[in-house]
């Protein structure tokens, strides 16, 4: 009970620090590898370099755990990292990467988007994670597109459902000892899989205890601002509200699913229809992006997007590891200039979304907006 309340206590404070100084990055995505065991058509990462086969890199430039261990002295206090892939368990030293921002940067959030594939050695490197950095928070999202085979078909991963099932159940096992780990199950409603995520959820419901996680639905958000068709996202979207058995577990999971994920999910469709940034981005100030080599963006977007190709790539190798070192290049300067004008094209990516309307208080009002007319 205490060392419950001294985590949470960690998390409040740390968040709060965040909101209190606003061009100290907060969140910060890490793409700890290039590799994945599955090989979904739609995967968002294909966009991004480093996993094209034509700019694909060799394992010795890859950022290794001395590196992380200067990126997170530098950013020290940060609040949360997201560490991604490819497959982040693919990744042997997963786990010691979480550990060098939790003591050398202070994080009390991490959030791992994985496939699944690897249940044990997942399970495995989540509890050590979960007993050697007490006062963080762990969230465990295990990505579901549909049931069974058709999942399995969708990411070119031969047994991958009951394998994520398995994670899923042993996340949910280490619960009781360790308090600190959360899973969320996500799904992205694309073209493949519309119509079936109710049956998807209602498996859920039955296959899962009833408290401990949320479903997280998404429209889909790969096809980036470009070729985000509005009225098909907001079929997707509507596809994810449906929920012939309600949403699981007790109160908090309700009201992650039903109104932070949905009002997120709002705010994205309302910008896209109305083709205009509606909400102040708070990519590159409290975002941060750093690819498997070292490559430094102020979001994944930025990466794929065409309009934002022309601002040169930059590599956190030649600023010392040091995002504040890079933050005063001029052309980082710029691009920056570029964002905070609200020039980019409405944006589709949730996670920008979540923090920029944590972070910037600017922002806030829109929590309590409804939907526009448009969605
Ligand atoms: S599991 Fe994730 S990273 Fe791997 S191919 Fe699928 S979407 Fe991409
Ligand atoms: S609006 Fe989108 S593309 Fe622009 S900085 Fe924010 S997240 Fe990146």
């Amino acid at each position: 009970m205490i060392a419950e309340a001294r985590r949470l206590l960690a998390f409040g404070m740390r968040f709060v620090e965040g909101i209190l100084h606003p061009g100290r990055i907060s969140f910060l995505v890490l793409f700890v590898t290039d590799r994945c065991n599955a090989q979904c058509p739609y995967c968002f990462n294909t966009f991004l370099p480093h996993l094209s086969p034509s700019t694909r890199q060799d394992a010795a430039s890859l950022l290794s755990l001395d590196e992380y261990a200067r990126i997170a002295g530098n950013l020290n206090p940060l609040f949360q990292v997201v560490l991604s892939g490819g497959e982040p368990f693919l990744r042997d030293d997963v786990d010691a990467i979480v550990e060098t921002f939790y003591e050398r940067a202070g994080t009390r959030l991490f959030s791992i988007p994985t496939n699944g594939s690897l249940p044990d050695r997942a399970a495995r490197k989540l509890e050590r994670m979960a007993a050697s950095c007490p006062l963080a928070t762990f969230n465990l999202i295990v990505s579901l597109d549909a049931l069974g085979s058709k999942h399995d078909a969708l990411r070119r991963l031969p047994g991958g459902f009951e394998k994520a099932l398995s994670l899923c159940r042993a996340a949910l096992k280490l619960r009781p000892s360790r308090g600190n780990v959360n899973l969320v199950v996500t799904t992205a409603v694309s073209d493949d899989n519309l119509g079936e995520v109710g049956a998807l959820q209602s498996f859920l419901r039955r296959a899962l205890p009833p408290k401990g996680w949320h479903h997280n639905i998404q429209y889909d958000q790969r096809l980036g601002s470009r070729r985000a068709d509005v009225s098909r996202l907001q079929e997707k979207a509507r596809d994810g509200k449906t929920n012939p058995d309600g949403a699981p577990g007790g109160l908090w999971e309700r009201f992650v699913s039903r109104w932070y994920v949905r009002r997120i999910n709002d705010i994205i469709l309302d910008q896209l229809a109305q083709d205009r940034m509606i909400y102040r981005c708070v990519g590159g100030r409290k975002i941060g992006v750093v690819m498997p080599d070292g490559g430094a963006y102020p979001c994944e977007p930025f990466v794929f997007e065409p309009d934002y190709r022309r601002f040169p790539r930059r590599n956190l190798r030649d600023f010392g590891y040091d995002f504040k070192r890079l933050r005063r290049e001029p052309g980082y300067l710029r691009m920056m200039e570029f964002i905070e004008q609200g020039r980019c094209r409405a944006c589709p990516w949730s996670c920008a979304a979540t923090a920029s309307m944590s972070y910037e208080w600017r922002n806030w009002p829109l929590w309590l907006r409804g939907p526009a007319a448009s969605s």
